[in-house]
């Protein structure tokens, strides 16, 4: 059997992958989240704790950050990670949002 892509079957791929639309990457698990979201804003998600609005969300403690949080699935050390509630987008390790609750 030959391992080469015969013409057809070529065109056949590059026509089903044009038809895949850009949306659908936009929204993979591996991108990461944008304060400017929706959800993001909602929450009120910073990448940065100490950017977190203290006076809006009187949940904040200093010391919270994603990566001491339930929800955050990165790997130690790691900048980035997957959240739970947002999806499994990436946040950053020393984000914060009020979804925030201490790892167990
Ligand atoms: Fe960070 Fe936890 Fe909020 Fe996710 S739920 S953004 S890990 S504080």
């Amino acid at each position: 059997m030959s391992k080469q892509i015969s013409s057809g079957r070529r065109r056949l791929l590059q026509g089903v992958l044009a038809l895949i639309p850009i949306g659908a990457f936009a929204q993979s698990p591996g991108k990461r989240v944008e304060e400017s979201e929706p959800q993001a804003q909602g929450l009120g998600y910073k990448r940065d704790a100490s950017k977190a609005d203290k006076a809006k969300f009187k949940n904040f403690r200093p010391g919270e950050t994603c990566a001491g949080c339930r929800f955050y699935k990165g790997a130690a050390g790691e900048t980035w990670g997957p959240c739970e509630i947002f999806g499994n987008r990436l946040v950053n390790a020393n984000g914060w949002c009020s979804a925030w609750m201490k790892k167990t």
